[in-house]
């Protein structure tokens, strides 16, 4: 089959020829029918090698949806045929963070060697990926799986932020948005589906602001110097009460640190390396700042929920696998609008 892989480091991804996998015990093969591209991907391939902890070969793809083609021995639960989401984050699934559906901090994952697939395990960049377990599979049903497969990650990522932020939210508030591509774009429309806040955007490019209102935001404003100050003039001088950064570098963690309200969140969820000083003096008092990660299996089936009630969609380039890289080129010049995914059966 073919696959999209990471294979030396700063050698980028190439498409090439690997043998079909086949599901061990347990285990499930999925014919991919749509896979996206993710920022975080370029961030480790950015990785020099004593940084890098994935294996090589590298088949990237950590967004997948797939119609379930082979069953390992002993799997139940699905059948051949069915369409279904990958949750990415996989974990132990016997500690108490995975009980409760929360794989994305299973204290055990790490020191097993468990590592979710696209990020360690063999991705969804090829025409088959084998799951490692039945709980990793949501039911897709009617929804289309090119417009679907980004909310495992795009739209799994912001909804975990954003929830777990609802108590600042009521209305009457204000969301600052930072970054408004993959995630951020999705991240607006779950601000508007669940909180009664009003949304800011921030972003670099013109046609990115432009997106964000499309989707959404209330305002939109450039991410420079002046966006605290229109931030605090929009807010009456309070500022946002939850601010989430979905870039995360030093100039867009100071801008959150800046705006953020008295008793107020910030969410850091890019990687971009921006580090926020805490405590007194730094951020403003009763601020909580955080850096989630991914979201847990119950969520992402509320985020697939509200995208079949209409309520979130992501806006979609689609590529075939052959043409993986040019799209990771484009992703990371900042000029895909929402998300870039590869249809492998094109
Ligand atoms: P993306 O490239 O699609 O979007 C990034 C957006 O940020 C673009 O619209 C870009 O124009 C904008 N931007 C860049 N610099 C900016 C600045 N200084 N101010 C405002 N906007 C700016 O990327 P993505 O796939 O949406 O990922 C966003 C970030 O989230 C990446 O750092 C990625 O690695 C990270 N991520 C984290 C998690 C997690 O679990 N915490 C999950 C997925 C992605
Ligand atoms: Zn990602
Ligand atoms: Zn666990």
């Amino acid at each position: 089959m073919r696959a999209v892989q990471y294979r030396t480091i700063g050698g980028g991804p190439e498409v090439v020829e690997v043998p079909t996998p086949e599901p061990g015990p347990g285990q499930i093969r999925l014919r991919v029918t749509a896979a996206g591209l993710c920022h975080s991907d370029w961030f480790v391939m950015d990785l020099p090698a004593d940084k890098y902890a994935y294996g090589l070969p590298l088949t990237l793809g950590h967004e997948g949806t797939g119609v379930v083609d082979a069953l390992g021995d002993g799997v139940t639960g699905v059948a051949v045929g069915d369409p279904v989401a990958v949750y990415g984050p996989w974990g132990c699934g016997l500690c108490s963070a995975c009980a409760r559906g929360a794989e994305n901090y299973c204290p055990r994952a790490a020191s097993l060697g468990i590592q979710p697939p696209g990020l360690g395990a063999p991705g969804a960049l090829a025409e088959y990926m084998v799951v490692d377990d039945v709980r990793h599979l949501v039911p897709l049903g009617d929804l289309d799986p090119v417009e679907a497969v980004s909310l495992t990650d795009a739209g799994l990522t912001p909804y975990h932020a954003i929830v777990s932020s609802l108590d600042k939210l009521a209305a009457g508030s204000t969301a600052v948005v930072i970054g408004a591509g993959g995630l951020g774009h999705v991240g607006i429309q779950v601000l508007r589906a669940v909180t009664g806040a009003t949304v800011v955007a921030l972003d670099i490019s013109e046609e990115k602001l432009a997106l964000a209102s499309e989707v959404g935001a209330h305002s939109v404003l450039r991410s420079d110097d002046a966006a605290v100050g229109a931030i605090r003039s929009l807010t009456g001088g309070v500022g946002a009460q939850a601010v989430f950064d979905f870039v995360g570098a030093a100039p867009t963690v100071e801008i959150a640190r800046k705006s953020v309200a008295l008793d107020g969140v910030i969410q850091i969820v890019g990687i971009g390396g921006g580090l926020l000083p805490t405590g007194f003096f730094s951020t403003p008092m009763g601020a909580s700042v955080r850096a989630p990660y991914w979201g847990t299996r119950t969520e992402l089936m509320e985020v697939l929920d509200l995208a079949r009630a209409g309520a979130v969609h992501v806006e979609v380039e689609k590529y075939t696998l052959d043409e993986a890289p040019e799209a990771y080129r484009r992703l990371h010049e900042g000029a895909v609008r929402g998300r870039a995914v590869v249809v492998p059966g094109d």
